[in-house]
């Protein structure tokens, strides 16, 4: 999908800068651009999604369960919790989550200085400074990103040092290049890979951070004999991903290294706050994805785009929609997951609250939280989700009083920063 955007077609994420802009009606425009063509395209997405519901019942009905979530969870080897731990989680985000994020979006109101927040005010530096650039090229990124691991852990310097040397780097963006960023392994060799598109901005040093924890649990896990025992599930490889985004977070201010000091600061406030952000967003999308298959409604688009509203009315607070009705529908028409992977997206939910856990360990004893986190990814796949947890010295968290104190903890250092900034 494009859009025509001043005289030119572009592809929605082309749109993302513009969203940014500090020029509010600039932002609203690319707003609605992005909404309106998922609009005009309601017909056909709807279509489409009513035809998966119906075969994905039916699937799980000849399965012998009564509905698609059950069969779902099955299917995703989902032995260590279920929809009731799940609907847990959408409560506890509810009591702990969603609160903070309302503190989060009014402090953001009242900087940007508007008499309500809209939802093209999300995206704005709510101090309207220019991007920082924290490096110019891929390979002062690699290089860069080589001297924050070497100061995280010896081992997984000498790890990434491998990656630069034998080059499993493909980092740049390039005309002709596929979108995305990821991390894969070469079984063969023993060796992961990094791609991604970097274009010399904040962000892309956290995806490069993001994927080499994942690389860093390819060479642990690669010590087991069999490719089997490698693969673990999302829910702790993308714990080892986001700790080391929270590992590294203090590391980018080094000597010649990505930040100063006060970039540094903004950017992990930035970095917590979306972490909060992100919960919020993930329990309403679970959420939403087990009212479609649970309540015998899913397949009525007035009553699924109903309960969408109603679910993100719950979960995000502050935003001010009035007159969005449609904008704010097509937003789960825009969640690929839905369409293509369903009920996978807790996972992330899971992940985040588990680094936060490594984060908590680290700063009270870094050597033993690393030793933690360096054994949890020697395990691959070949123990139990809440025994690998427990290794990295982490909890499964989907009850509100362990959920609580990991959202206090971040408010907390978001104050501290404050009172520092
Ligand atoms: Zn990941």
């Amino acid at each position: 999908m494009t859009v025509s955007w001043d005289g030119a077609e572009l592809p929605l994420p082309q749109l993302q800068p513009f969203m940014k802009s500090t020029d509010r009606p600039m932002r609203e425009r690319a707003f609605r651009a992005v909404s309106d063509r998922y609009i005009v395209e309601r017909r056909p997405l709807t279509s489409l999604f009513d035809r998966m519901y119906a075969l994905r019942q039916e699937v799980a009905r000849n399965a012998g369960f009564t509905d698609y979530q059950g069969f779902a969870f099955r299917a995703k080897n989902r032995f260590d919790y279920g929809p009731d731990d799940c609907a847990r989680f959408h409560g506890a985000v509810e009591a702990t989550v969603v609160p903070a994020v309302g503190r989060i979006l009014e402090r953001r109101k009242a900087m940007l200085g508007v008499d309500t927040l809209r939802p093209w005010d999300l995206g704005v530096d709510p101090q309207q400074r220019p991007p920082v650039r924290p490096f110019a090229s891929a390979q002062e990124l690699a290089a860069k990103a080589g001297r924050v691991f070497d100061d995280v852990d010896d081992e997984l310097g000498r790890q990434f040092r491998v990656m630069i040397d034998e080059q499993l780097l493909d980092l740049d963006s390039r005309t002709g290049k596929a979108p995305g960023g990821y991390c894969d392994t070469l079984h063969h060799r023993g060796r992961p890979f990094i791609f991604m598109n970097a274009a010399g901005v904040m962000d892309d040093v956290r995806t490069l951070l993001h994927e080499a924890g994942h690389s860093f649990h390819a060479f642990a896990s690669h010590e087991l004999p069999l490719v089997w025992q490698r693969y673990p599930g999302a829910e702790i490889a993308e714990l080892a991903s986001m700790s080391m985004e929270l590992l590294a977070a203090p590391k980018l201010a080094l000597e010649e290294g990505f930040l100063t000091e006060a970039e540094r600061r903004d950017a992990w406030v930035e970095a917590l706050e979306d972490i909060l952000l992100t919960l919020v967003h993930v329990a309403s999308v679970d959420a939403f994805q087990s009212w479609i298959y649970t309540s015998g409604e899913g397949g009525d688009e007035v009553a699924r785009d109903n309960a969408w509203l109603e679910i993100r009315t719950r979960f995000e607070p502050v935003v001010d929609w009035t007159g969005l009705e449609q904008e704010r529908i097509s937003r789960w028409h825009r969640q690929i997951h839905i369409f293509l992977y369903p009920f996978y997206y807790i996972e992330y939910g899971i992940a985040q609250l588990g680094a936060l856990q490594v984060w908590r360990n680290s700063r009270h004893d870094w050597a033993g939280a690393l030793e933690q986190y360096r054994r949890a990814l020697t395990l691959g796949s070949t123990t139990s989700l809440p025994e690998m947890y427990r290794t990295a010295g982490a909890n499964l968290v989907f009850d509100a009083n362990q959920m609580g104190s990991l959202v206090r903890l971040v408010e907390d250092e978001l104050d501290s920063l404050r009172q520092a900034g």
